[in-house]
Parts: structure tokens; sequence; C-alpha cells
């Protein structure tokens, strides 16, 4: 994380519920690790042989990564807006922005596309940020559908266009490596609002978009 974000994450966090998590305490690093390797335990292994030595170290770091979103301030990201668009008013769309995340109930990956769409009114979004908004939800412990719902939000919020479409379709590693054990099943979610929501012809040019 660069410091600029980090500084930036002091500057919203008391002002945005966005930023699940950027004000509990964090335990010591030491701790984590210590937790790591009683997983490893519980799985059956021995924690202290060579091949297992650094992997409560390198578990924390992969953490790090896996849910930087709980440091970063999604509304942030959308502030930054352009104006000059020459009255453009047609549907915006990123489509298939791959995604890794993690499911809240097993912490096992959630992999998928999304496709994110919006009608501007007035001002539009530079389109990498509709790409790191997604990642930002999806770096956190996530259920698909209020990680769905999460992404149109903060972009009608802050951009207040004519409507905001998100689909989100994604394999869970929850159901496809254990429990009911079925692989190469999608799950997908969607959300409309605005114009989305109100008229089913643009509705369906979006949903056209999705494979
Ligand atoms: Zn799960």
């Amino acid at each position: 994380m660069s410091n600029r974000s980090k500084t930036d994450d002091k500057k919203t966090a008391q002002a945005s519920t966005s930023a699940v998590g950027s004000s509990l305490a964090r335990p010591p690093r030491a701790e984590a690790e210590k937790a790591v390797e009683t997983l490893i335990r519980w799985a059956g292994d021995d924690a202290g042989r060579d091949g297992l030595h650094e992997t409560p170290k390198r578990v924390a770091k992969a953490f790090e990564e896996w849910f930087r979103g709980y440091g970063e301030d999604p509304a942030s990201i959308l502030q930054k807006t352009f104006e000059e668009i020459e009255g453009y008013d047609e549907m915006i769309t990123l489509q298939a922005i791959r995604f890794e995340s993690h499911c809240e109930h097993h912490m096992a990956p959630i992999i998928g596309r999304a496709w994110v769409g919006y009608i501007p009114n007035g001002r539009v979004v530079g389109i990498s940020k509709l790409a790191r908004i997604v990642d930002v939800y999806a770096k956190r412990l996530q259920i698909q559908e209020k990680m769905t719902a999460q992404i149109a939000n903060v972009i009608e919020e802050v951009l207040q266009p004519q409507g905001v479409a998100v689909v989100i379709k994604a394999e869970h590693h929850c159901m496809t490596s254990r429990g009911v054990m079925k692989p190469g099943t999608e799950l997908v979610t969607s959300r409309m609002l605005g114009c989305f929501r109100d008229s089913a012809i643009t509705r369906q040019e979006f949903l056209a978009m999705v494979d």
C-alpha cells in the first residue's frame, strides 16, 4: 500500500462507512502467524518441518494482498470525474473485469468476472476506476450478492448517474472443492439501478454484453 493511499484512508475512514474494517484494531502480525501455525497442526501436519517453517509468515503476507480492500475507500476512488464530455449520455460499460475474492463463510476463493455499466449524468469517471472499485470490494471477505450491491451503490452515490448496472459471474471454491462439489458452476448476481431498473430496453442492451 502506498503512503498516499494510507493518508487518504485516514482522511476518509471516519466519514465513510464503506471503508469497513479500517477503524477496527488489527492484531499484531505475530498473532496472525501463530494462528496459521495452529491451522497447519489442525490440518494434521508438522508445523515445524522444513517445508512449512516459513509458511505462517508467507500466509500473513498473502493476507495483506488478498484483503487489502479494507484499507481502501471506494468512494474516494470515484471522486475525480471529467465533465468535458460533449453531452455524451450513452451507456459506458467495462466488461468482464476479472477478480479474485474470498467468501466470508469459508474464506475460500471466489474467482469471477464483473460487468459494470452506467449512463452518465453530465460527468464520467476514468475507466480504470471502475476496475479499481471491483477490486476494493473483492479484496475483502465477501458474499457475492453483497459485493454486487456495494459496487452499484457506490457508483450511484458518488457519480449520481442516470443509472447503474452490475452483473457478476463467479465460481465459489467452497462449493467446487468441498461441500456439494460442483466444479464449473457459476453464481450469477445482478443489481440494476435508475434507468436500468426502469427501462427493459436499457437493461437488455446491457445484458446483451454479458457472456
Ligand atoms: Zn463459502
